[in-house]
């Protein structure tokens, strides 16, 4: 048996260690050879009498991530060959029969008559947790690093290798569609409580304990292949039953709006698989697992937030005649709420930090707020008290500008003001020289104005991070008509240490996140000048696949400072720049009521302390016409608040501003929650196409106004039926 990805040996007490540690890879990830060597061993561990049993763990800290969802994707380019060459029913079968094999190995392992048992350390998530679910005894490493967890739903799929159906033999079946639909992590304790590890150890131990297990007896039958097995939850047909399924439908569409067909599948595979023996329940999964492979939402999803964000992470943007950089220390000027968040998240991953403000009282301040972060982090027990400790001393927080000598960047975060930040940029540059690469946080003023007050604006960069900081994965990088390779090399070096997901743009007003954004709070304002309901703004906000409705996004971004760049751009660039609706509307709500949002407990609702928001009774002031909530076109709703955001989407690649479609879905997803199912703004396009997208975008600019006009470039792509990612990776291929 030759092996490449594992290591096989077999003890003088006749128990197989399996040790999967795959050559140059610093994870472990399922891949079709993985799946043969896999195979390979369960028969020669079922074939072997000398063999007692088989313990299998991992090679590497983490036990492994899961499957290698670049395989799934080439999964779909052979269904599309096949159907070319062979026709449809060929295609679907051997797409079925490629699909379900890994949950046909898992269950050979399980029911090969050996006893296997499985060794977690570090993450063992998706396919890797499913292998684990079908050995026979599971232990897993008692620490904060080690996890498991089927996070399947994230991308758009669910279990397909057995997870849907162990778990739900294991869980009662309200806790484990929870688990399945959610696709959260469970740490030690959690999983030994939800039965889902049979043992948690100290890491040096597990090897050891699974060994024993096998070595006392373990036996080599699953629960649910026992006569005596009864599920959980009792039968699916049974007064219990009863009281989960309804209840479980309900929350489903709560959850999902009926907008994600896997945690549909999941519903189903559950459902019909816990009526049924275990292999028919396998069979019936499988199916699942095909039609939701299959699924546009699948492919969208597993392209932008998978396939895409890795690629963006590792560098896709970044010059490569740029050589690595090695940032130790950064300055940060500003320490107030921007501010801090970035030097967090710096000292955080191991940079030292400068953390400038005016006076030391601000500086200090900055600080404090650092402290209370790592602090909640501590008391929840993500961080040690040491760890805390750590992070803090590398921060010094100061009002002395020498203190930035030796950074390796600096990011201003001071207030927006034109005036200040080149004020600040001239005493750091004085201080650390012209040819350190600078950066400014700044939301909306124009970089390459921003540049031409500093020294050397090649050496300038936007770094725009979206708040909270901490929490926010996106940061977006602006250049300048100036800025170099370097800069942005080493913009986005930075951006790698502190584990974000860079997208790359060029210079314009509000960038591309704010662009979108706004427009999508603006059309919900606009709706309420319309009459809709606000609570109706609300929910079909939601119902189209946004995390919030436009109205709460205001209130948490403050109205005060939609007002103030309203009033900013009107004066900038003319009235015929800003919508009268939208004017009304922030005019009314800052300048006449003094509602600013969250901030001061009053916005488009009210925040009573201690209690629950709830909307302003008042905004029916604002509605021009009473409309009967009866005969709204919830449909078309929902068709506004994701094209309006998706055409201006369009209109910054028109206009060049975004270059790459992977940035415009990354960034409208991580950035501000655009449909995730969609795959973001772009695909969302691409996924109705060009020719409907423009007619869609006519006939609501017909009703609504010329907000929803598409760009040019749209018209020629409907006329030449590309797609925008056909466009790109054409001219990929050109240059
Ligand atoms: P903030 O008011 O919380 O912090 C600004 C800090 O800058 C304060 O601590 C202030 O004392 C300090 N400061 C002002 N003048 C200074 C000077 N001359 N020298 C040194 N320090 C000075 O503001 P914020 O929300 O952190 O925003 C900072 C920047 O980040 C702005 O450019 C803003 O547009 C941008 N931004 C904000 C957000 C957000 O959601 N708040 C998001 C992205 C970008």
């Amino acid at each position: 048996m030759k092996l490449v990805n594992f290591r096989f040996d077999i003890g003088a007490d006749g128990v197989a260690l399996l040790t999967w540690d795959m050559p140059e890879r610093s994870m472990n990830v399922i891949t079709p050879q993985v799946m043969d060597e896999l195979d390979a061993v369960v028969d020669a561990v079922a074939a072997d009498p000398a063999i007692k049993g088989c313990v299998i763990a991992s090679g590497k800290n983490a036990f492994s991530g899961g499957a290698d969802l670049s395989m799934l994707q080439q999964g779909a380019a052979e269904y599309a060959r096949a159907q070319k060459t062979e026709g449809e029913e060929a295609a679907k079968k051997l797409f079925f029969d490629t699909s379900r094999r890994l949950s046909q190995i898992y269950r050979k392992l399980e029911t090969c008559g050996k006893p296997f048992a499985v060794a977690i350390q570090g993450v063992c998530l998706g396919g890797a947790f499913e292998l684990a679910l079908a050995c026979h005894y599971r232990v897993m490493a008692d620490d904060d690093k080690t996890k498991v967890g089927l996070p399947e739903i994230k991308v758009g799929l669910f279990p397909g290798a057995g997870g849907t159906q162990r778990v739900a033999r294991l869980m009662q079946t309200g806790d484990a569609l929870q688990f399945l639909f959610r696709g959260e992590q469970a740490k030690p304790k959690a999983a030994l409580g939800g039965k889902l590890v049979h043992e948690i150890a100290p890491r040096g131990e597990i090897i050891e304990r699974a060994r024993a297990w096998i070595l006392a007896g373990g036996k080599a039958i699953a629960p649910w292949d026992a006569k005596e097995f009864k599920n959980p939850s009792g039968k699916v047909f049974s007064p219990t039953g009863m009281m989960i399924w309804p209840a479980a439908n309900a929350i489903y569409r709560r959850e999902t709006y009926d907008n994600y067909p896997a945690a549909k599948a999941i519903l189903h595979a559950v459902y019909e698989g816990l009526q049924l023996p275990m292999d028919q329940a396998l069979t019936v999964e499988s199916r699942w697992f095909a039609h939701i492979l299959r699924s546009k939402e699948a492919a969208a999803m597993i392209r932008t937030l998978f396939l895409s964000k890795n690629e963006l992470e590792k560098g896709a943007r970044r010059p490569t005649s740029v050589a690595p950089t090695h940032l130790k220390k950064i300055g940060i000027i500003g320490a107030g709420f921007m501010g801090a968040g970035v030097a967090y998240v710096s000292a955080l991953n191991g940079l030292e930090v400068t953390l400038l403000d005016r006076d030391q009282p601000a500086a200090d301040k900055g600080k404090a707020t650092i402290d209370a972060l790592i602090s909640g982090s501590v008391a929840k027990g993500r961080a040690t008290a040491a760890e805390k400790d750590a992070l803090l001393a590398r921060i010094n927080a100061t009002s002395d500008y020498a203190a930035l000598k030796g950074c390796d960047l600096v990011l201003e975060a001071v207030f927006e003001d034109r005036d200040i930040k080149a004020e600040v940029t001239k005493r750091a540059q004085s201080v650390v020289g012209p040819d350190v690469i600078f950066a400014s946080n700044t939301s909306t003023l124009p970089i390459t104005s921003l540049a031409e007050t500093t020294l050397t604006p090649e050496n300038f960069i936007g770094i725009h991070f979206f708040s909270p900081v901490e929490k926010m994965l996106l940061v977006e990088l602006i250049l300048g008509k100036k800025t170099s390779d370097r800069a942005l090399a080493t913009a986005l070096d930075f951006v790698r240490i502190i584990k974000k997901t860079p997208i790359v743009v060029n210079d314009t007003r509000g960038f591309f996140a704010n662009r979108c954004v706004l427009n999508f709070i603006r059309e919900g304002q606009i709706m309420l000048t319309e009459g809709v309901p606000p609570a109706m703004i609300e929910n079909v906000a939601r119902m189209a696949g946004m995390p919030v409705g436009p109205l709460s996004l205001n209130d948490e971004v403050a109205l005060d400072l939609g007002w103030r760049i309203l009033t900013a751009t009107k004066k900038d660039l003319g009235p015929a720049a800003i919508d009268p609706a939208q004017e009304r509307v922030l005019h009314y709500m800052v300048e006449e009521q003094g509602r600013y949002g969250r901030k001061n407990g009053k916005g488009f609702y009210d925040y009573p302390a201690g209690g629950k928001k709830t909307l302003w009774p008042g905004l029916s002031a604002l509605a021009t016409t009473r409309l009967d909530p009866e005969t709204l076109d919830i449909a078309e709703l929902k068709q506004r608040l994701l094209v309006i955001q998706s055409v201006e989407a369009a209109r910054t690649i028109a206009e060049g501003v975004v270059t790459d479609p992977r940035e415009a879905d990354v960034g409208s997803v991580l950035g501000f929650g655009f449909a995730p199912f969609t795959g973001g703004a772009i695909s969302y396009i691409d996924g109705m196409g060009a020719a409907a997208f423009v007619a869609l975008c006519d006939r609501l600019t017909e009703k609504c106004g010329a907000r929803f006009a598409p760009p040019q470039l749209l018209r020629e792509m409907a006329a030449k039926r590309e797609s925008f990612y056909g466009r790109y990776s054409a001219h990929q291929h050109a240059a």
